[in-house]
């Protein structure tokens, strides 16, 4: 018998690490409990590959999300050429915009500020020339800063990419509505309880079950922790290509509270709208409300959106931290079950770097110095 290694989660991140880490093993069974790959909070996110805007990117793991952002053309690279599909990304950056004095302030005051002084790329806008920028934007807009290394891609376009590279890898077995119940490392490897009774073994195996993730390995009460996000898709009457120019995100106040409007154009006329934060709150069902509330604030950023056509709306359950950052390293003394969860509202925009990363960890390669950095802010010890 060769070697295996067993992946419990079929997201962006167990897909990513799959397809980066086949080639160190003669097998790797990719388990997840849904009926196919990418549908949890991978099919749910907006896309956007945020390493600047995000908060996480000021703390220290911003080289990290930097490196990811980089890596991003030569990942799609390779899985278009591991696929046939070709996943449309916007590189033309994040415009966040300030629609009232007050967010304004915020912006120049507190966040421009940080970005500068972290080496960022900030490029400031005032209404004119944001106006010429993308002018679907509202008239009201006070003034904006790009963000030109930001990108935007469709996440459910990525996963069929993805899909498709497991599905052509002879090493790699996915198997679906495999729930897994428990993930036991000894001496000679892991064992992998199925629901039902079944166990997979292998040499090592990856936790990337996303928020379910403590489920498998526990970790102390508080340490990790849904965050339901929902969204919505329009389609714009008559609209081919990129209905905006830029990826579009704004503070705005509907009925009294502040709404985090993230705009996210497909390359086909739709367009994605989101996105909330319901710490705590596990259900998937899209809330009537909710949608109304990210429409209102919408049609603030961009009035146009008014005779924009609803299509669907989707929530999706984000792997949260008490920390706010992602549990990627060895879970037992022995390196046996590797995590790599935890990637709260950046998962897409990690993926790439997390999956390079766990391949290093379970070759047993050298560590560069920025890896190592990584991984100590990251370990999952500190919640075990
Ligand atoms: C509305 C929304 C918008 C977002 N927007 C962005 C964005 O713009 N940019 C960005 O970078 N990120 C974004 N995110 C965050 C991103 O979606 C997540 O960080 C990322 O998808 C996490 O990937 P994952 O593979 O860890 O988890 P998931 O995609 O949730 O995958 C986990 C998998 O594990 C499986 N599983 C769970 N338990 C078991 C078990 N016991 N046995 C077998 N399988 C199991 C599940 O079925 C699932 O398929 C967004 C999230 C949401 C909800």
């Amino acid at each position: 018998m060769g070697s295996a290694l067993v992946v419990v989660g079929a997201g962006v991140i167990g897909c990513a690490v799959a397809a980066a880490a086949s080639d160190l093993f003669d097998k790797v069974v990719l388990l997840d409990a849904r009926p196919e790959t990418g549908l949890a909070a991978s099919w749910a996110a907006i896309g956007g590959i945020t390493p600047q805007s995000d908060d996480f990117c000021r703390g220290p793991l911003r080289q990290f999300a930097e490196a990811s952002r980089g890596m991003y053309p030569q990942w799609l690279a390779g899985l278009e050429a591991g696929s046939g599909i070709a996943v449309p990304f916007l590189d033309s950056g994040l415009l966040q915009v300030a629609l009232d004095p007050s967010e304004q302030q915020r912006v120049q005051e507190q966040l421009v500020p940080q970005w500068v002084e972290q080496g960022f790329r900030v490029e400031q806008l005032d209404a004119r020339t944001t106006a010429h920028a993308e002018p679907l934007l509202s008239p009201a807009v006070l003034s904006a800063v790009r963000l030109p290394s930001e990108g935007a891609l469709e996440p459910r376009v990525l996963m069929s990419a993805l899909r498709e590279v497991l599905r052509r890898d002879p090493r790699i077995e996915v198997v679906a509505r495999a729930r897994v119940q428990a993930v036991t490392p000894g001496a000679q490897g892991v064992e992998v309880l199925l629901e039902g009774g079944d166990v997979v073994r292998g040499d090592r195996c990856v936790v990337a079950a996303g928020a379910w993730s403590p489920e498998l390995v526990p970790t102390r009460p508080g340490g990790q922790f849904p965050v339901r996000g929902q969204a919505a898709e329009l389609v714009v009457p008559g609209g081919g290509g990129y209905p905006l120019r830029h990826h579009v995100y704004c503070k705005v106040a509907v009925d009294d509270t502040t709404v985090s409007s993230y705009v996210v154009p497909r390359h086909d006329g739709r367009v994605v709208v989101g996105v909330t934060y319901d710490q705590g709150r596990w259900d998937e069902e899209p809330e009537d409300h909710a949608t109304e509330r990210l429409l209102a604030a919408l049609q603030l950023v961009v009035p146009a959106s008014r005779d924009w056509r609803l299509t669907g709306s989707w929530a999706g359950i984000r792997p949260g931290t008490a920390d706010g950052y992602p549990l990627v390293g060895n879970a037992d003394a022995d390196g046996r079950v590797v995590m790599a969860t935890g990637h709260f509202g950046v998962g897409i925009t990690l993926a790439p770097i997390t999956a390079a990363l766990v391949r290093s960890i379970l070759s047993g390669a050298a560590l560069t110095a920025g890896q190592a950095d990584a991984l100590r802010v990251m370990d999952p010890r500190r919640f075990l």
